[in-house]
């Protein structure tokens, strides 16, 4: 039987249609988004850290290498020091690791970015502490060392522009309170004149750095969050339309007064049953029903009660398809089909005789039939499909049988 569009699925529609509103409402304003309202951003988040997964989490493991790599400088600047910076280097990537190995995993995995963030921040930090620890004029050699974990800063994290701008500002941030604290002088004055100049230069190519790489990640952002509301929108659509394309095949297969099955769903369905019968040679049986002086019920008791009556009928009807390939449709006017697969003509008759007598037993009155009630007339065919027969024979023969029960007097069952 055709499936009625549950009250469920007419909620689910709406839900959707609301959700497209309020996106398209977002993408038609143009503005650019760094942060959706409620559920919307959780499942953003969700994507983005999906992609960091995919993509920066090598990243990340190959800066971590980069960055030990660097130890060699570690020995060869850092006199006494070296082994010290070299062992917190050291320490400081094999936690990072373990960090980046294990938090995609574990239930922190939602805060990936913001703790890759921190990790990047700890690594420029580290470099600012080991210029604090270098001996003499060479620490400055460190401070170069910023200038990558800037531009990693940058590329790793352009996904999020609030981390790129949180972890760029707080690194210089820390540097300038650095170079308050420790003693930047040398002993050689012409070079104290050379860092005098090159510290600020230093600083003001950072600050440029930081405006370029937060524009892009600005962008960057905003470009994804636009794609990402685009295929949400994709796929919101596709949901709707799949909705409504249910919606249609219900309305295309279900008569609009009763609610039972149409003429078109019965064809569709007497073809199938047809063909499934064909194959494993079963019998098919259909019944075709007539209301008895159904137009004198109308004159009598007017059009709009003969509507309640034919919908009462259907119901009845329908209740008698129990079977999962079972169908109830109005074939037209006050006929209906039942059609039953794989049922025998014996069971057949025995199943119309029992709803002619729940039809009567409704006893819903009809003044000029001839027992006060309305009644029905039934003709009951079956077959079992082969190359000889056609669906056609078996409406036929149905259609015949039904003509013989009101020959014979209405309020009966042939077959
Ligand atoms: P019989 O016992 O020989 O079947 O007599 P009958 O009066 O039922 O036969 P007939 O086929 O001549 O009449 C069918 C009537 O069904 C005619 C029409 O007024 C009525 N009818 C058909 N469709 C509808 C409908 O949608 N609503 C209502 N109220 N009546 C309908
Ligand atoms: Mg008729
Ligand atoms: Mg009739």
């Amino acid at each position: 039987m055709p499936k009625v569009s549950s009250q469920q699925e007419q909620d689910t529609l709406k839900r959707v249609e609301d959700q497209i509103n309020i996106l398209s409402g977002i993408l038609e304003q143009g503005r650019k988004q760094l942060r959706f309202p409620g559920r919307l951003e959780s499942r953003y988040i969700a994507m983005r850290n999906q992609r960091f997964l995919e993509i920066d989490q090598k990243m990340l493991m190959g800066g971590l290498l980069f960055y030990l790599a660097f130890s060699w400088t570690d020995f060869y600047l850092g006199g006494d020091n070296g082994l010290l910076i070299f062992t917190a280097r050291l320490i400081l990537t094999v936690i990072a690791f373990a960090l980046v190995l294990w938090v995609p995993r574990s239930r922190f995995s939602v805060k990936m970015v913001p703790i890759a963030a921190s990790g990047v921040f700890f690594a420029g930090l580290s470099v600012i502490v080991f210029i604090g620890l270098i001996p003499g004029e060479l620490k400055y050699a460190y401070h170069l060392g910023l200038i990558p974990i800037q531009i990693f800063t940058m590329v790793a994290l352009r996904l999020s522009y609030r981390s790129v701008l949180v972890v760029s500002v707080s690194l210089l941030a820390c540097y300038l309170l650095s170079l308050l604290v420790m003693d930047t002088q040398v002993e050689s004055v012409q070079l104290n004149q050379v860092i005098s100049i090159f510290v600020p230069m230093f600083i003001m190519f950072w600050v440029l750095l930081i405006a370029m790489g937060g524009y892009m990640a600005f962008m960057m952002e905003s470009a994804f969050r636009s794609d990402f509301m685009k295929n949400q929108l994709l796929a919101l659509e596709a949901e709707r339309l799949k909705y409504l394309s249910a919606r249609l095949h219900v309305l295309s297969t279900t008569d609009s007064l009763t609610g039972i099955a149409n003429r078109r769903y019965l064809e569709q369905s007497i073809a199938s049953e047809w063909r499934r019968g064909k194959r494993g040679e079963a019998p098919l049986s259909l019944a075709m029903i007539d209301i008895d002086r159904f137009k004198d019920y109308n004159d009598f008791y007017g059009h709009q009660q003969g509507d309640d009556c034919l919908r009462t009928i259907s119901a009845l009807m329908a209740s008698f398809c129990k079977r999962p390939g079972d169908v109830c449709a109005r074939y037209g006017g006050e006929e209906f089909v039942l059609l039953f697969p794989d049922t025998s003509n014996a069971d057949a008759l025995y199943l119309c005789e029992r709803l002619r007598q729940a039809v009567e037993a409704q006893a819903v009155a009809h003044e000029r039939n001839d027992s006060g009630v309305v009644t029905i007339s039934i003709g009951v065919a079956s077959l079992v499909p082969d190359d000889d027969n056609s669906s056609d024979d078996l409406l036929r023969a149905a259609d015949r049988h039904l003509y013989e029960a009101k020959d014979k007097g209405r309020n009966q069952v042939c077959g």
